[in-house]
């Protein structure tokens, strides 16, 4: 049986659309094609592939309030932040095209260090690069491997997630009307069990998997065995540290926004937040205050503040997590129960009392429900964030400049944001360790992921 490949409305569990999943020919000829034009594209200029990028951005900015409308309708998300998305992609298309050219400029050696009359590194494209992405952020994800690699003179092939279609099918529409060549950006109607095939034949190049960690130990499995490089930006499970000193209002604000932004689907929501014992119930309180705020429901009403999760098995998965966590003695302090009615709806939870035998205590938790745990000391408080296995990104609140030192140095993380929520910026580096996955995005190490890195020294 083929894969389904449908927008299915999560705010009512309506199937809207079916898709035809591409056939095994269907499959072939879009792989000639990247090939094929990967030939010729490597030798466009960073001049006219930044024309094409900036027509793509503006008409993504033109179009951006239908294309929040599509993906609020294949995924959930809040009318606003989908538009706020689709605006972040223009940003994002614009940067690449106007720092793309030095990013990868020519890095001169010392030539005479090494014999020769000239010694530098050129950066150069891989050519087809199989990109493998996740429903939460539909265009975004997508375009923060599609901006960098078309910019560097790559070819993209797109399997996004099963359940947003259309988003996928919009990118590629937008990137081909923004001018770029024929096959330079192709979006595959596959499901994930065609991802083998794919990515094991030899015109393609190399790999990025933006999505959970199973998916990115299978990808980066066969990656391995064909030796291809892979970039994997896979789960985190983020922790938000609060100390005395912090500017606590401040803390809580940012708190609320940081676990349920994107209906507390975001690998970098902040997901635990461990707190200074010293603030600890003043902190509980306010948070706990403001989470119960939150008003649940329709995504495209602009009162809404949490809409659906994403899918049913999501939606289950963090019932499932809140059930083991209460199982092993934690307590829940708001939310914790589904509505009734239609739609995959979860409130605004947190959770406390959390213990080491309860699987929140270690694993990602898709949804907008907060762990909440009490440090005596700042030792505690890294020991505490170190516990998971993720690595992703970290947050900690504190005007203490020893500690901001400690947090810079301790947290096994990706990333760390003092005093502010995690953000993905362009012009930042975006990415984790251990089993958050491997590589960089955005930026100049997101660009030079995908390149050939070629020494040239000549006599
Ligand atoms: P997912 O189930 O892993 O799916 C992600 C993508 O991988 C989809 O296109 C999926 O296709 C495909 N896929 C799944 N299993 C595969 C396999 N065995 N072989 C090849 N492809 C496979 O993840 P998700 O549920 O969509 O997204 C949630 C996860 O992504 C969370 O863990 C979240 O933290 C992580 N995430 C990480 C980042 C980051 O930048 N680090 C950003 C966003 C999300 P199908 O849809 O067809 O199954």
């Amino acid at each position: 049986m083929l894969p389904v490949i449908a927008t299915i409305n999560p705010a009512t569990g309506e199937t809207v659309k079916t898709f035809q999943s591409a056939t095994a020919d269907e499959i072939e000829r879009a792989i000639a094609r990247a090939a094929d034009t990967a030939r010729t594209y490597r030798t466009t200029t960073f001049a006219q592939r930044a024309a094409w990028m900036h027509v793509t951005a503006d008409l993504l900015e033109a179009e951006a309030d239908d294309v929040a409308a599509m993906m609020t309708l294949e995924m959930g998300k809040t009318l606003a932040s989908a538009k706020a998305e689709a605006l972040k992609c223009a940003t994002g298309f614009r940067f690449y095209a106007d720092n793309a050219e030095e990013m990868l400029a020519d890095e001169h050696a010392d030539a005479g260090a090494v014999n020769a009359s000239q010694a530098f590194a050129r950066y150069q494209p891989l050519g087809v690069v199989l990109a493998i992405m996740p429903w939460n952020f539909p265009l975004w994800q997508a375009v923060r491997f599609a901006a960098p690699a078309l910019m560097a003179g790559n070819v993209g092939l797109l399997k996004h997630a099963s359940n947003v279609p259309q988003s996928a099918l919009y990118l590629a529409d937008v990137i081909s009307r923004g001018g770029f060549p024929d096959g330079a950006f192709q979006t595959l109607l596959i499901g994930s069990g065609a991802v083998e095939s794919v990515l094991r034949d030899p015109r393609v190049a190399a790999a990025t998997l933006t999505g959970s960690e199973p998916a990115g130990r299978a990808v980066a499995a066969i990656a391995g065995d064909e030796v291809k490089h892979t970039v994997l930006e896979l789960g985190g499970s983020d922790p938000f540290i609060v100390m005395p000193s912090a500017d606590l209002d401040a803390a809580v604000k940012t708190a609320v926004t940081a676990r349920v932004q994107n209906n507390g689907q975001s690998c970098i929501a902040a997901k635990r937040f461990i707190v200074h014992t010293d603030v600890y119930d003043e902190f509980a309180t306010e948070f706990v205050e403001a989470m119960s705020a939150l008003t649940v429901g329709d995504p495209t009403d602009p009162a809404t503040d949490i809409g659906p999760l994403a899918t049913e098995q999501g939606r289950a998965d963090v019932e499932e997590l809140v059930a083991d966590a209460v199982a092993n003695g934690a307590e829940i302090l708001c939310g914790g129960a589904r509505p009734d009615g239609a739609g995959w709806y979860y409130p605004a939870t947190v959770v406390s009392a959390i213990t080491p035998a309860a699987r929140m205590y270690t694993e990602e938790v898709f949804g907008p429900v907060a762990g909440l745990y009490r440090a005596a000391d700042i030792d505690e408080a890294v020991t505490i964030a170190n516990a998971t296995s993720f690595g992703l990104g970290s947050n900690a609140w504190t005007t203490d400049a020893a500690e901001i030192d400690r947090f810079v140095a301790d947290l096994d993380a990706g990333g760390v944001f003092i005093n502010g929520m995690t953000v993905s910026y362009p012009e930042l580096p975006f990415g984790g360790v251990r089993r958050s996955g491997t590589g960089r995005e955005l930026s100049a190490h997101g660009i030079r992921e995908f390149c050939n890195i070629k020494t040239v020294w000549i006599g």
